[in-house]
């Protein structure tokens, strides 16, 4: 806790505090010194179908490898990069990334990018975005965004026009960590979302607490009610997929099968993943 001296107006900040701060500015001033396209690169974590028994699709996130400042996690940049308005130049870069992954896999396979609020802000961003996926040649219905109601809230009607963009475009749009803002409700039958990720808080309190689990069971219900498709997030034990599962839950993605991985992995992953053997790990009453 930051204390403010009674009357001097001076704030003390604890050591800890001191350094969290320093190094914040040292990202701040590496954003604008440093050369993103060559320090940000993208990892990619397998999205799992479980009737299908098989990957579907990689999320793509952000990391930024700063030879000063090492590993920056997308947590402290992606804020920061909001802030500063370099987050536009960012996520052109991630995305440009990612689809260029995209090129080598499978045809079945999609990829997932996350969108910021910037991103969606005006619809000259929206078009570059679109520039780009003309450019890298990539099938547009092999690309998911994801959007975070906090990208949302902050212009409804602009949002409503990119998202129509994307999905006019062929792309498929993901309301992302649903369940934790104020309003999920209210965007996913006011907006052209096509798909939606439990928040994975849910996900990790699905055994522990009754209304996550309560929670989870009627988002569930709600999206195959409203032909909404959803993905589970955070998925880290074999218990927790096990009851996803029996809650028809068909879309997860969590450490339990896999940690996001660099572009190289991706093609030996999909080669030497077994899914089956992986799903019905979790659950061995129901194995034939
Ligand atoms: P998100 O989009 O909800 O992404 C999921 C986050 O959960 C990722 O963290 C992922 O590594 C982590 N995760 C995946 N499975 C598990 C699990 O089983 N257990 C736990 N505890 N965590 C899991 P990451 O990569 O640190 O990204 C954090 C957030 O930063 C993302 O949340 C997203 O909101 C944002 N972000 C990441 N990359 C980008 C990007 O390229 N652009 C934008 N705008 N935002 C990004
Ligand atoms: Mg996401
Ligand atoms: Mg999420
Ligand atoms: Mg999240």
């Amino acid at each position: 806790e930051a204390k403010r001296n009674k009357g001097s107006g001076v704030v003390v900040f604890s050591g800890a505090q001191e350094q969290a701060l320093t190094r914040k500015h040292a990202i701040e001033r590496a954003l604008v010194s440093s050369n993103l396209e060559d320090e940000m690169y993208t990892v990619f974590q397998p999205i799992v179908e479980l009737r299908g028994r098989r990957i579907v699709g990689f999320e793509a996130l952000g990391r930024w490898a700063n030879p000063q400042l090492g590993e920056i996690s997308p947590m402290s940049f992606i804020p920061l990069a909001e802030r500063t308005g370099q987050i536009s130049a960012i996520s052109r870069i991630l995305l440009r990334k990612s689809l260029t992954a995209l090129k080598d896999w499978p045809e079945d396979v999609y990829v997932s990018v996350n969108l910021s609020a910037h991103d969606i802000a005006n619809s000259e961003s929206i078009l570059r975005l679109l520039g780009i996926i003309n450019e890298s040649g990539a099938d547009p219905e092999r690309i998911d965004f994801e959007i975070t109601e906090t990208a949302i809230v902050q212009d409804f009607e602009q949002a409503k026009t990119a998202l129509n963009m994307l999905r006019n475009l062929g792309a498929n749009v993901a309301l992302d960590d649903f369940g934790t803002g104020y309003s999920s409700l209210s965007y996913i039958h006011r907006l052209p979302f096509n798909k939606i990720k439990v928040d994975r808080s849910f996900v990790a309190e699905i055994e522990s607490s009754g209304s996550s689990f309560k929670i989870v069971k009627s988002l569930l219900m709600l999206c195959n009610d409203m032909g909404l498709k959803a993905i589970a997030e955070g998925v880290e034990t074999a218990d927790q997929l096990r009851v996803l599962r029996q809650l028809g839950c068909n879309k997860v993605q969590g450490y339990y099968f896999s940690r996001p991985m660099p572009a190289g992995d991706v093609l030996p992953f999909l080669d030497s993943f077994d899914a089956h053997e992986a799903i019905e790990a979790a659950n061995p009453e129901l194995k034939r």
